[in-house]
């Protein structure tokens, strides 16, 4: 099916009927603003589904914010501290194990650029295999179906679209009262360009980004300290798991400044001040603000196309990801919460099958979240805390990595799993997971909880030995044998 619009131009009256009958055949069927996560899933999607699909970005931004500056450069950084520190195996070959003495911006950025490199060219390819069309450049609205494409020339590329999707994703926020110069006052895109590694650092703000990155560079040696507004961290995240990275991030020389606001920030020649509200001065060699992230919306010509977004640069769209504007969708970073490339995939993925008019499911709810700090985080479904306000009883079991064989030889003393069961029907109301794997563990729990599983699943399951995995049946016997214990009181 071939979506058609209607062109009627302003002419006299004895014109229009004739007008009226003529009928415009866009350039294409679904046109996608934005090659991140969320954009190269909607272009491909609408591809598979055999419509004419192209996607506008900038040559040297193919894959987004997540290739280029965002989840994989940090991720990639991630494995090189943990490989070139040696600190995962600390444990094992003593508290002066390295693999690397003097480790230097060059040895990280070098398995970085490879993987961004390679990413590269896997979506490249991807996109050309579907046959979606590369537009490059900025494209901003000039009409409701029609996008305007320059890529820094003269000319300016006038694209048609029946449907179009917005995933133009975020920039970091700056402060106005802030002056950055990419070197000693930095945002998370400054990390990348880093020219060595700061021996002291000032992170404002502890969300996921700011506490990754504390990690990172407190795992490499550096004296971090984050300021915080709030007075905890990660407040969506289980309380107790927090509380075990802070105590490994203090173990790592990391200083925490809670209920603190900067409240300037003075560059030297040789690095920079900050001063906080309380009269506090916190001199470091690098200042890297994670506070918070706006949406890549001001350039875009929205009102062109009847859009507005709010003072974040956030667009509102409904259950459907459609913008107030029925035939524009918007997925990805630009709506807002959760801002995870793997939701924004999902979301491009959906919005173009409702585009389409495919049949189309809602997004699971069960969403799982990964931080990957040193050490990472992960989780499925509810937390204790939430679970408490909402008067919903639960009953705790807990596995800790140092009771399971594959904890010993790893030399992960710290992790641990915890499952929170429900009492009444013994089905899993939430998975918490710290410590190495976190991040593909959880996945196991967020499997029998999508399928309605109960605990008695994972008591009898059997899990392949040694493995990580096992902390599921460990967890699970620790919940039964909870209940069972509470039963029998009450008989
Ligand atoms: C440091 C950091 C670490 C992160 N770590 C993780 C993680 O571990 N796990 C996770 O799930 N998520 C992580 N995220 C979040 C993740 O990167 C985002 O959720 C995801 O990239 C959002 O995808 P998106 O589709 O909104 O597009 P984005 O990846 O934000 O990309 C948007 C693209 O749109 C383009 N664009 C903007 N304006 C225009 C325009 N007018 N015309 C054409 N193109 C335009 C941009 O050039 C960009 O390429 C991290 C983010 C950051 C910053």
């Amino acid at each position: 099916m071939r979506h058609r619009r209607e062109s009627v131009p302003a002419r006299p009256l004895c014109d229009r009927a004739h007008a009226a009958r003529l009928e415009v055949v866009n350039d294409f069927d679904v046109l996608v603003l934005g090659s991140g996560p969320g954009g190269q899933r909607a272009a491909i999607a609408a591809a598979k589904l055999g419509r004419r699909a192209a996607v506008v970005d900038r040559r040297s931004m193919i894959g987004g914010v997540c290739i280029n500056t965002g989840t994989i450069p940090s991720k990639t950084l991630r494995e090189a501290v943990l490989y070139l520190t040696g600190l995962s195996q600390r444990e094992l070959y003593g508290q002066s194990y390295r693999v690397k003495e003097d480790i230097t911006v060059a040895d990280l950025g070098l398995r970085t650029q490879h993987v961004i490199g390679r990413e590269v060219d896997v979506i490249r390819s991807q996109l050309a295999r579907n046959r979606v069309t590369m537009l490059p450049g900025h494209g901003r609205f000039l009409e409701p179906h029609v996008v305007g494409v320059s890529d820094g020339g003269e000319r300016e590329l006038k694209v048609t679209a029946d449907k179009i999707v917005i995933a133009t994703g975020t920039r970091p926020a700056r402060p106005d009262t802030v002056e950055f110069d990419d070197q000693t006052v930095i945002d998370s895109d400054g990390i990348i360009h880093l020219e060595r590694i700061p021996e002291t650092m000032v992170v404002v703000g502890a969300g996921v980004i700011g506490i990754e990155y504390a990690s990172m560079f407190a795992a490499l040696g550096t004296k971090v300290t984050v300021v915080e507004r709030r007075d905890r961290m990660l407040e969506f995240a289980d309380l107790e798991i927090v509380e075990a990275l802070k105590y490994h991030l203090r173990d790592l020389a990391v200083t925490f400044r809670f209920r603190e606001t900067v409240a300037s920030v003075e560059r030297y020649a040789r690095g920079a001040m900050t001063v906080l509200q309380s009269g506090k001065r916190i001199p470091a060699d690098t200042v890297m603000y994670s506070a918070g992230r706006q949406g890549m919306t001001d350039d875009l010509g929205l009102e062109a196309a009847g859009l507005a977004a709010d003072h974040r640069g956030r667009i509102k769209v409904d259950a459907d990801y459609r913008t107030e504007v029925p035939h524009i969708y918007a997925v990805g970073d630009v709506i807002g919460f959760p801002s995870l490339a793997a939701t924004s995939m999902e979301q491009g993925r959906l919005a173009a099958h409702h585009a389409c008019g495919e049949p189309v499911a809602e997004i699971h709810e069960l969403q799982p979240i990964g931080i990957y700090t040193i050490p990472e985080i992960s989780f499925v479904g509810r937390t204790e805390d939430e679970l408490t306000e909402a008067k919903v009883p639960f009953e705790v079991g807990v596995s800790r990595y140092r009771e399971l064989a594959r904890g010993q030889i790893i030399g992960d003393s710290y992790g641990m799993l915890k499952l929170l069961v429900s009492p009444e029907d013994r089905r899993l109301l939430g998975v918490h997971v710290f410590g190495t794997g976190a991040t593909e563990l959880v996945h196991i729990g967020q499997t029998v909880m999508g399928c309605g599983g109960t605990v008695d699943y994972l008591v009898n399951a059997v899990f392949n030995y040694p493995t990580l995995a096992e902390s599921y049946k460990v967890a699970a016997l620790d919940a039964m044998n909870k209940m069972r214990h509470l039963a029998r009181l009450s008989e």
